[in-house]
């Protein structure tokens, strides 16, 4: 696997602030990869390193097989940096702003209609960008970063502050991007967004990363319980405890716990299978839900903390 870029010892002090604090991570070509943390981690600083938009206080970076800082004209053509929403220009239309960032570029004004059309605005093309909802501008600030068709693309926070249904369709166009084979760095604050789009997702905090693996596999180590919950008064939290035990009627499963807010009703056990049929002979089934570990589980573990976005 060649990488796309390889990122060593970074660090960057802002005053007493060591918002990036030895960061070395490696993108593979055509992996969509993932910076998770929550705000302040780090996260944005990392990427403008990476982007060349800010020099390390220490550390190298090669993108693309060069270096980014100071500005390399010769790699600019061949990476895309989405724009905050906020930064396009004044009073441009949204097939405007496109034609305005591709001929930084050199790119035809033709390809603009072609951009519109990939991230489905092409109805909104002679909409000026401040009247575009917040999905629509964050798609058109991809349109503009993917104008001069480059193979690494990258993303910061895309989806924040989106309502869930503009979030799923930028995951879908999101996905496409990377399909094309074009390398996406993508940074988020959101565990789902993460866990879903990212082959890898390296996990930060405090200007640290403190994990990088597939999502799958950070979840699978940690070895954590499966949640089995089923509504509450289906069956006594002392009697379930009891069928657990192996008591009359039940099974033993010793490392079940068992837990009844007056809402549901939630085992917690390394083996689901004897206490789902435990529950189906109860007859206690109604409103099954079963939940292994998640990025959220991954993210205490490693910090202590609970997540907070
Ligand atoms: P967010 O999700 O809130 O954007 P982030 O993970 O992207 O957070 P950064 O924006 O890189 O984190 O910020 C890391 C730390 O550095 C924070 O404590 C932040 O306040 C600080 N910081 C970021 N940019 C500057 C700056 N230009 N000057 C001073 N401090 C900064």
């Amino acid at each position: 696997m060649t990488a796309a870029i390889a990122a060593d010892g970074l660090r960057k002090r802002y005053g007493e602030i060591r918002a990036v604090d030895g960061v070395s991570l490696e993108v593979h070509s055509g992996e969509f990869f993932g910076v998770l943390g929550p705000n302040g981690a780090g996260k944005t600083t990392t990427l403008e390193i990476l982007e060349g938009l800010r020099q390390p206080d220490e550390g190298t970076v090669e993108v693309l097989g060069q270096r980014p800082w100071p500005r390399n004209a010769a790699l600019l053509p061949r990476i895309g940096v989405q724009l905050q929403a906020s930064a396009f220009f004044e009073r441009l239309t949204a097939r405007e702003q496109i034609v305005t960032f591709g001929s930084l570029y050199g790119v035809s004004g033709s390809r603009a209609a072609q951009m519109l059309e990939r991230v489905g605005l092409t109805e909104f093309a002679e909409t000026r960008a401040e009247k575009l909802s917040g999905g629509q501008a964050q798609r058109l600030s991809i349109a503009c970063a993917l104008a001069h068709d480059p193979e690494l693309v990258f993303l910061d926070e895309p989806t924040t502050g989106l309502d869930p249904q503009a979030r799923r369709n930028l995951w879908d166009l999101l996905r496409e991007i990377n399909a094309e084979g074009r390398t996406v760095v993508l940074t988020t604050h959101y565990l789902d967004e993460a866990e879903i789009l990212c082959d890898r997702v390296a996990v930060m905090d405090h200007g640290r990363i403190l994990k990088t693996d597939p999502p799958a596999t950070l979840v699978r180590e940690l070895d954590a319980p499966t949640r089995l919950t089923v509504e509450s008064g289906l069956l006594g939290a002392e009697r379930a405890r009891e069928l657990l035990a192996g008591g009359e009627g039940g099974t033993a499963v010793p490392d079940a716990e068992v837990r009844d807010d007056g809402i549901s009703l939630t085992i917690a056990t390394r083996t689901p299978a004897p206490v789902l049929a435990l529950l189906a002979e109860q007859d206690a089934l109604r409103g099954l839900e079963v939940r292994g570990a998640t990025l959220e589980d991954v993210f205490l573990q490693l910090t202590g903390r609970e997540y907070r976005a």
